[in-house]
């Protein structure tokens, strides 16, 4: 059902700053920012491999990213696969009996289309199914 790890999205406090850790440390490259106003977030993208590092930062103190840091700090969010179908995968997913937050997908950034299956699914990782055409 799924392919490769499209992304790891994490969530941080203060995105700048952070970036400056993956970039003038590790050597990443900045791919680009951009703020999903349904999501209360402002996300930037560093490919790195076949994959891609997903900064995550809040843009609203009651967004699901400011929930998870004051609850879990920050770090590691979501893992997201690649799927080349999304409709398909979550009516699989559902025939299958797995709880999910997304029945529907909706827009992610860049322009992805997105799913996420519950974390009691899952044994408590929150997983993300992501369309990219
Ligand atoms: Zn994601």
């Amino acid at each position: 059902m799924v392919g490769k790890v499209d992304h790891i999205g994490i969530a941080v406090a203060n995105l700048d700053e952070t970036l400056a850790f993956y970039t003038d440390i590790l050597g990443m490259k900045l791919h680009g920012t951009e703020t999903v106003a349904e999501q209360k977030v402002r996300v930037a993208f560093l490919p790195v491999g076949d994959t891609e590092i997903e900064l995550l930062e809040s843009t609203d103190p009651e967004g699901p990213i400011a929930k998870f840091i004051e609850n879990k700090g920050q770090g590691i969010q979501h893992i997201a696969f690649k799927v080349d179908d999304i409709e398909a995968a979550l009516a699989e997913l559902k025939a299958k009996g797995v709880r999910l937050i997304d029945e529907k997908p909706r827009y992610g950034a860049g322009g992805a289309k997105i799913a996420f299956l519950h974390p009691k699914a899952t044994n408590g990782v929150l997983v993300e199914l992501c369309q990219r055409d």
